[in-house]
């Protein structure tokens, strides 16, 4: 489908939004308090496009009637949650309207007994666990960008963040769902349940759609229990050969699963202690592991960290520093939280990658990766979730090429990138989505077949497709 295939907002189809969620709560005919809703934090502008028209709904009655209502006028709706994607996943590709879920935003339940917490998408999902702090409890599946993002589209995205090795990504943690269909019609999966084997399961299907299914209006997460103990390892190597391969290592060596085993290149430590003005131990190594260790006392959390330290100065570290203070533990993740913003900072023009490979294969992908940079004199630095095999590769312009050059060049260095994850058994993404920035490489990861069985699915739950147009599939 193209942009001829829907109906453009007119100024009575606005009147008939306004009608559903009151004037005040939208946007139309005002390009410039349009405009922050045409991107997300993908840099380059290409993939940005204009809404029509932004609506923010405060119930899940509400979107129900703006989806029947679209439906009934063939408009696009493109959920949109805090924005922080990387794949231009709420970027309304066709226009028409954004749905914009920032009034939904309550902590509707904490539920001690089953140990559950339900919440509306548009909660920033850091005040999740901030309100299940004095509980001793939290949900620990959340990104890195946990202070802007909501949970509405953590769970379209199954985001997963730095202690995914340990606790795995947002599904794991996700029991129930209310969601609105194209159609306007609500359904409810799942619940407060440990287990549900009751018919297909929907609700994962919809976990990690990229709101091209349904909107999500609630969500019903599993809670953990925050372990009493933990500390932060730096340990520097030589370079970043020696220590991606420390990463097998030291869960088989060590017998303990870090709760994070985190990778960040030379570049990366240097771009975000500048941009941050901090200073970590041996920032200039020429890579780092960063490892985050758990336990329930003070003598468990010295053997831990005692046994993963040991694996790593074996695996050629040059030395180990431990963090088990709050203060440096927290100066030195959020130098590692930082690097994206650093490294946008130093050059706007660039492209983020978050490929993901067997853990076993990081290190041929690093191979690759050197070789691939030094033949396209680009620089790639990487950083990301070593634990995971997920990684931020991120191809950044060159000052001397032009926008023509940059352009050209970026598709063949981002095929090259695909194809080389692809080979080694990984895939092109693995937490920020397809969206539109990656819809033209599926094919290099998935066949024909697989294809053709997600967009019949898509067709199954938005016949007209109106819900996030222009995402996933390939034009
Ligand atoms: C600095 C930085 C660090 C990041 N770190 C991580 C990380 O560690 N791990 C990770 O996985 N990602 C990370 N991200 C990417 C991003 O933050 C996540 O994808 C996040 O889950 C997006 O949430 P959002 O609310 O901003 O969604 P948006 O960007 O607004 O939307 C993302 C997608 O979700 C859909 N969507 C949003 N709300 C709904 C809803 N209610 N119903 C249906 N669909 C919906 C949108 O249509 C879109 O397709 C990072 C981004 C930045 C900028």
């Amino acid at each position: 489908m193209g942009a001829s295939s829907y109906n453009k907002v007119q100024a009575s189809d606005a009147a008939a939004i306004e009608a559903i969620v009151g004037p005040r709560n939208v946007i139309f005919s005002d390009s410039e308090r349009l405009e922050p809703f045409s991107h997300d934090e993908t840099a380059e502008k290409r993939y940005a496009s204009m809404p029509e028209l932004v609506a923010r709904p405060a119930s899940t009655a509400e979107i129900s009637k703006i989806m029947a209502y679209a439906s009934s006028r063939k408009i696009p709706v493109t959920p949109r949650g805090a924005g922080s994607g990387l794949s231009g996943g709420c970027v309304p590709v066709f226009g028409g309207i954004v749905l914009l879920v920032d009034r939904m935003n309550a902590i509707l339940e904490v539920d001690l007994e089953n140990l559950m917490v339900v919440a509306q998408p548009g909660v920033v999902t850091n005040a999740i666990n901030e309100a299940l702090k004095k509980h001793g409890l939290w949900f620990a599946g959340y990104p890195m960008s946990l202070e802007t993002c909501f949970l509405g589209g953590n769970v379209a995205e199954n985001a997963g963040g730095g202690k995914a090795v340990k606790y795995g990504v947002t599904s794991r943690y996700v029991v129930g769902l209310e969601a609105v269909l194209a159609s306007g019609e609500v359904i409810r999966l799942g619940g407060k349940l440990r287990k549900d084997v009751t018919g297909y399961d929907l609700l994962h299907l919809l976990v990690g759609s990229e709101g091209t299914l349904a909107v999500i209006t609630e969500v019903t997460l599993s809670l953990m229990p925050i372990p009493r103990k933990k500390a932060v390892l730096l340990a520097p190597f030589a370079g970043p050969a020696e220590a991606i391969a420390a990463v097998p290592r030291i869960i088989r060596e060590a017998r303990i699963v870090p709760t994070s085993i985190e990778y960040m290149d030379r570049a990366s430590i240097l771009a975000s202690c500048g941009y941050l003005n901090e200073s970590i131990p041996y920032g200039e190594a020429g890579a780092m592991l960063l490892l985050e260790v758990e336990a329930e006392s003070g003598d468990e959390l010295f053997a831990n960290y005692s046994a993963i330290g040991g694996v790593c100065e074996a695996a050629g570290a040059q030395r180990v520093y431990v963090a088990d203070n709050r203060t440096t533990m927290e100066r030195i993740w959020n130098v590692r939280r930082n690097i994206a913003e650093a490294l946008k900072v130093r050059s706007p023009r660039q492209s983020i990658e978050d490929v993901v490979v067997p853990t076993a294969a990081i290190p041929a992908f690093m191979e690759g990766l050197f070789a691939l940079a030094g033949e396209e004199e680009v620089e790639i630095p990487c950083y990301g979730h070593a634990g995971d095999g997920n990684l931020h590769a991120t191809v950044v312009k060159p000052l001397a090429w032009s926008e023509e050059d940059w352009d050209e060049r970026l598709h063949r260095i981002l095929e090259r990138l695909y194809r080389l994850t692809d080979s080694l058994g990984g895939r092109i993404s693995g937490e920020h989505g397809i969206g539109n920035k990656r819809k033209e490489f599926i094919g290099i990861n998935l066949d024909a077949a697989t294809i053709a069985l997600m967009r019949g699915i898509k067709g199954v739950f938005d016949p007209a497709g109106i819900l996030n147009p222009g995402k996933i599939f390939p034009d």
